[in-house]
């Protein structure tokens, strides 16, 4: 019995896990959750699981939950703050940890995980996009068991022998891109498309900022950036491949013309199920491809199409500072285009100025990539607050 502590359980991904876990209740047990402010629903998964222990930032809601939880006589420990979440990631009793919170704020108790030698699934990209050279350092020196649960990165481990990637057998890794909900539309068109409809994923049903990140594409760059880290490649040995459908989640293409894809329908507790149990398979709940009715349809990619990752690209490139640069200036860009504070199409705009605002220096230390982190998100934030002042006064 594997007890498993799911960092970011309110989320798509916590959501997923939940369910996967309650589907192999003989092989694991369900020990820690946290969230950040949803307080609602965390306190319906404390009364549905009782797990051991429950982390929520927010104190107000910490302490209204645990009185909650007294009085119903269920035994769960409400607990808040940073230095809590990071230590039950580490804590000696788990077994697994599901690292599923969205964006940088991953990054400490993820690598408090990695630290601790667990089985990490690794769902949040943007801690390995901020951390890459630290993060997989931290990996060999603790013999942590780092699973990949991204559906592409799952798919490529899926697709080599071990996990590896051999260069002496392999040609490069096609890591596949649905193209999200605009692909095909023209610049013009998406100037004012709506938070609404950016997060409107045609394939996929995930929290607002991968959402956002699937329709700028963004995403699909910080996951090149994650398979550089992961696999130990380098950006030119990752070629991206448009494949509307998402069936099959990516390939890895041999020197003797022989191409390994992994395919499933596009469910996220497929991978999950994956990572949970390797090197044995597990039930997840998800349906079986139908042959019979399956169209499959691949095309090259225009980078022109897609700025944002026209500018993870140039950073997968270059590294050092600028995936730290990149994914922190597109995650305060994603808030404001969400807020309604910037459109759609500013989100690159706000990304590429940051990113060429200044001289970064290549973090060497995890304090050093949290500095350098704020120090993006200031920039971003004043670019953001300039660019709305703008407006006002071009309205006046
Ligand atoms: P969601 O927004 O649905 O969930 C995020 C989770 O993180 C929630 O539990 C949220 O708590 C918690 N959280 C947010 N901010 C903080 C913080 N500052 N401190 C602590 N916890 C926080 O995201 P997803 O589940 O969609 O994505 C999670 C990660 O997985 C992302 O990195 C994403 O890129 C990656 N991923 C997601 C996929 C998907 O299908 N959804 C696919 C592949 C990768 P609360 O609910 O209280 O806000």
């Amino acid at each position: 019995m594997k007890k498993v502590l799911i960092l970011g359980s309110t989320g798509s991904i916590g959501l997923s896990t939940l369910d996967v876990l309650a589907r192999n209740p003989d092989q694991f047990e369900l020990w820690g959750i946290t969230a950040n402010s949803n307080s609602a629903q965390l306190l319906e998964q404390i009364r549905q699981y009782q797990p051991e222990y429950a982390v929520i930032n927010d104190e107000v809601a910490a302490l209204d939950i645990s009185k909650k939880v007294k009085a119903e006589g269920i035994d769960t420990k409400v607990l808040t703050g940073a230095e809590n979440l990071q230590e039950l990631a580490g804590h000696d009793e788990v077994d697994i940890v599901m690292a599923a919170i969205v964006g940088a704020a991953g990054l400490l108790p993820t690598l408090k995980a990695v630290e601790a030698g667990k089985r990490v699934l690794l769902a949040n990209k943007e801690a390995l996009v901020c951390a890459g050279p630290l993060f997989m350092q931290a990996v060999s020196r603790s013999n942590a068991l780092l699973m990949p649960v991204d559906s592409e990165h799952n798919a490529i481990f899926q697709c080599l022998p071990d996990g590896q990637y051999n260069s002496a057998q392999i040609e490069k890794i096609l890591l596949t891109a649905s193209g999200g909900p605009f692909r095909g539309k023209s610049f013009q068109e998406l100037s004012g498309v709506t938070p609404e409809q950016a997060c409107a994923h045609p394939n996929w049903n995930m929290g607002q900022k991968i959402s956002v990140d699937s329709a700028t594409m963004m995403n699909k760059g910080l996951e090149l950036i994650e398979a550089c880290w992961l696999f130990g490649v380098s950006s030119d040995q990752i070629d991206i491949v448009l494949h509307p459908q998402s069936v099959v989640h990516s390939m890895v293409q041999y020197r003797d013309g022989s191409v390994i894809a992994q395919m499933g329908n596009p469910d996220m507790r497929t991978p999950i199920a994956h990572a949970l149990s390797w090197p044995e398979r597990t039930s997840s709940g998800v349906d079986i491809l139908d042959f019979a009715r399956l169209k499959l349809d691949f095309e090259g990619i225009d980078y022109s199409s897609y700025p944002c990752l026209a500018l993870a690209l140039d950073a997968a490139k270059s590294m050092g500072a600028m995936p730290v640069v990149l994914n922190a200036a597109n995650e305060i860009a994603v808030d404001a285009f969400l807020l309604r504070q910037i459109s759609f199409l500013e989100i690159a705009k706000i990304v590429e100025k940051t990113l060429n605002s200044t001289n970064f220096s290549e973090p060497v230390s995890i304090d050093e990539v949290i500095a350098l982190d704020s120090e993006a998100r200031v920039i971003a934030q004043s670019l953001i607050d300039t660019n709305q002042q703008t407006k006002v006064s071009a309205k006046l």
